[in-house]
């Protein structure tokens, strides 16, 4: 039986980065807090073909965005939900970052440790989570292999079929490139027996970085993800945080990855302290 579409209202906080995909071409894991209901909550909008959409219907970063989804059948995770496609309008964008803290600060914050202890005794465990690290150790780097032939055959195919379409469904974007390096960041949760996390970072915005400077390489290009991933995103006027999320496969569920950075400024996150009379 075909699950009734709801319409859902979403502050989109995460971009994944794109994926090859073999019906889609290459498809893009977007997350966000859903606002439509009496509590924010976080929610998954798995699959969305990004780059084949039209710039009308591409979306950014802290837009708001209303849609039809559909709870994803067979993935467990709960805040998992189908995007149907063509279903959404933009609503809105807030600026950076006291109108966005207003929405994320209803969301209780959590830690890596919780998320992970949770994640091995159920299934429907949260599967997206914001840590605010108590300390960040460093980033890792790591080559990021090339497409393999397989991956490479399925973005073409696709490509291939929208050339070959008589309606094209929309623009038919570049082969995806694929990212030199794997980045991870290491840190400590604010959970007390936290020995250390190494968490991979999946966000669009570091494949993008890297391609946007395509003729730097080694420590070069180390040193522009870490200007902005490290010095940038975790000076000490903000007050940063992980957007973590874990994958579908029940094996990998307690491998929580960085799906994005949330890097408000201090000033911007301050609330009144207590009343004393
Ligand atoms: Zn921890």
């Amino acid at each position: 039986m075909r699950i009734e579409a709801e319409r859902a209202r979403v502050l989109v906080t995460v971009k994944a980065t794109p994926q090859p995909s073999g019906k889609y071409g290459d498809t893009v894991c977007v997350a966000g807090v859903r606002i439509d209901q009496p509590s924010p909550s976080w929610i998954r909008l798995y699959p969305i073909a990004f780059r084949y959409l039209g710039d009308d219907a591409q979306f950014k970063k802290y837009d708001i965005i209303e849609l039809n989804v559909r709870r994803r059948d067979g993935d467990t995770r709960r805040e998992s939900f189908t995007p149907e496609e063509g279903s959404w309008t933009k609503i809105g964008h807030l600026p950076p970052w006291k109108s966005r803290h207003e929405i994320m600060r209803d969301l209780p914050s959590t830690t890596t440790c919780a998320l992970i202890r949770a994640a091995r005794r159920d299934h429907s465990a949260p599967s997206l989570g914001l840590v605010y690290p108590r300390e960040v150790l460093g980033l890792k780097f790591s080559a990021h292999d090339p497409w393999t032939a397989e991956q490479l055959q399925k973005m073409i195919g696709r490509m291939d079929r929208e050339a070959s379409a008589l309606i094209p469904a929309g623009p038919i974007p570049s082969v995806l490139v694929a990212p030199r390096l794997k980045v991870q960041y290491q840190y400590l949760c604010e959970d007390p027996i936290c020995t250390s996390h190494v968490g991979r970072i999946l966000d669009w915005e570091l494949t993008s970085l890297q391609n946007r400077n395509i003729r730097e390489s080694g420590e070069g290009l180390k040193q522009i993800i870490t200007d902005k991933f490290l010095t940038m995103m975790f000076d000490r006027k903000r007050e940063a945080g992980l957007f973590l999320g874990n994958f579908e496969l029940p094996a990998r569920r307690a491998n929580f990855s960085v799906l994005g950075v949330y890097y408000p400024k201090r000033e911007d996150v301050l609330r009144a302290g207590p009343t004393l009379f």
